[in-house]
């Protein structure tokens, strides 16, 4: 098999790399030779077809360092600087996909369908000039004097500039299953030292009341705490009761603080405050000053659906037709910690199979942050999940993946079209 030259190599087809790709095409404008993006799956896109539900939660309307997690917020404040959302906007504007946005702040193509957005991808990526070629599964990267040799599939490619974007590992049926994190590491790059599910449900014991609530979404506050108390996340939006535990987007948030402290060696827990509207010491003084008839199923009549509310009767250890006003002062606080902070005894994660995003990657530090290339391996860009930057629920992964994208995929040609 001879091998075939190309200018710059993208591994990798997700929204990071279709981005990079564009941009490398768009700025390369047919001089410096071939632009090939491989891909290992059959079908391009998958994951963002499955994104927002099938609709596609493109970016957000607000986007702040704040919003993500993993490398410093420094870091990842000058990568998203470069390509805001307004870029975001305005790129797929020209597409023909216009954006709108909801009242969470979430943008979304007006169509309602994330194919709109995966079919303005393909096809700016045909016009930029880029050969899309998939499945075309790469095995091994070396990296040579002259560029890099990669190797996959009945492949032997030499690239002059590589742009890696082969993502993390959530969702691997989308073929993002980790070979990447791998091939960065076997190039010379650090991977963090823990690695796990981000966006995540969560798994509680079986026979928890929770799990019997199957169903059952409330609006919470969610807070994530180490096993000595110190708080290290705190989240407010409905939370999803189901057969094996938490889900709903409070619970994606905070799971990635959750696992990554325990992966650390730590023990935090997740407690829910299921009254987030609610004044602790305010209801504590209604219930005092309730009539002497006022039962605790009374007092939270209307304020939860009825199996929930029975729930936390018993994790408050109290009987539904319970006096308030007789609580002994241990039971009322018994009472009131089952409604403002249920500690809630997670035994796990449901894995890569059902996570959003992926936590730790490469870290920013060895990257070059106004064009995505390695301080390490030079010729080498990254872009996308495969660096330790992961964001929270609404639009703020897929920013993540076209700002980084978007300063790999013109870097790249810049340096190559200089070179010739
Ligand atoms: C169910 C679900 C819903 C989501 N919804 C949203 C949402 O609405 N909004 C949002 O912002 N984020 C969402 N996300 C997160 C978002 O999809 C990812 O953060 C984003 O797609 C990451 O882009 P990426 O290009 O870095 O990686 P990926 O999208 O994972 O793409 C990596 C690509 O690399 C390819 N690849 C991997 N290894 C190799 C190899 N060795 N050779 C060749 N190719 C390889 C894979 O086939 C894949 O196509 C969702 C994720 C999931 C799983």
């Amino acid at each position: 098999m001879s091998r075939e030259q190309v200018s710059i190599a993208i591994v990798g087809a997700g929204a990071a790399g279709l981005m990079a790709a564009i941009h490398a095409g768009r700025c390369a404008e047919g001089r410096g030779g071939p632009i090939v993006a491989f891909d290992g799956a059959r079908t391009i896109g998958a994951k963002i077809l499955v994104a927002g539900g099938g609709r596609c939660n493109v970016t957000h309307h607000e986007v702040l360092p704040e919003d993500y997690a993993g490398s410093s917020r420094n870091a990842i404040r000058k990568v998203l600087r470069a390509y805001p959302v307004e870029a975001v906007v305005d790129f797929f504007a020209a597409e023909g996909v216009t954006l709108k946005r909801e009242e969470t702040g979430k943008l979304f193509p007006t169509t309602n369908k994330a194919r709109t957005v995966l079919d303005a991808l393909l096809r700016s990526v045909e016009s930029a000039g880029v050969e899309l070629r998939h499945p075309a599964r790469i095995e091994s990267i070396d990296r040579l004097e002259d560029g890099f040799h990669i190797l996959g599939d009945g492949l032997d490619v030499h690239a002059r500039r590589l742009i890696l974007c082969t993502g993390g590992k959530a969702l691997p049926k989308t073929g993002s299953d980790g070979l990447g994190l791998e091939i960065v590491q076997r190039l010379g790059h650090t991977v963090t030292s823990a690695i796990h599910p981000a966006l995540v449900p969560l798994l509680l014991p079986d026979g928890d009341g929770v799990c019997e609530l199957s169903g059952i979404a409330a609006p919470v506050t969610l807070s994530i705490r180490t096993g000595e108390g110190r708080p290290i996340a705190a989240y407010s939006a409905p939370i999803l009761c189901t057969h094996f535990g938490i889900s709903g987007p409070v619970v994606l948030d905070a799971s990635r603080y959750l696992l990554a402290d325990r992966a650390a060696g730590g023990s935090a827990d997740a407690y829910v405050d299921w009254l987030p509207d609610e004044d602790r010491g305010a209801f504590e003084r209604t219930m005092l000053s309730a009539s002497g008839q006022t039962t605790c199923q009374g007092i939270l009549r209307g304020r939860f659906p009825e199996r929930l509310l029975r729930m936390l009767l018993v994790a408050g250890g109290v009987d539904a037709l319970d006096r308030v006003r007789t609580l002994t002062k241990a039971r009322r606080i018994a009472f009131l910690e089952s409604l403002f902070n249920h500690r809630l005894e997670v035994v796990g994660d449901r894995g890569y199979t059902f996570a959003e995003a992926t936590a730790g990657g490469v870290p920013l530090s060895e990257v070059r942050l106004d064009s995505m290339e390695s301080r390490i391996v030079p010729g080498l860009h990254l872009a996308g999940e495969i660096c330790d930057v992961d964001g929270r629920v609404g639009g703020f992964n897929f920013q993540w993946a076209w700002a980084s994208g978007f300063l790999a995929g013109r870097a790249a040609t810049v340096a190559t079209t200089r070179a010739t």
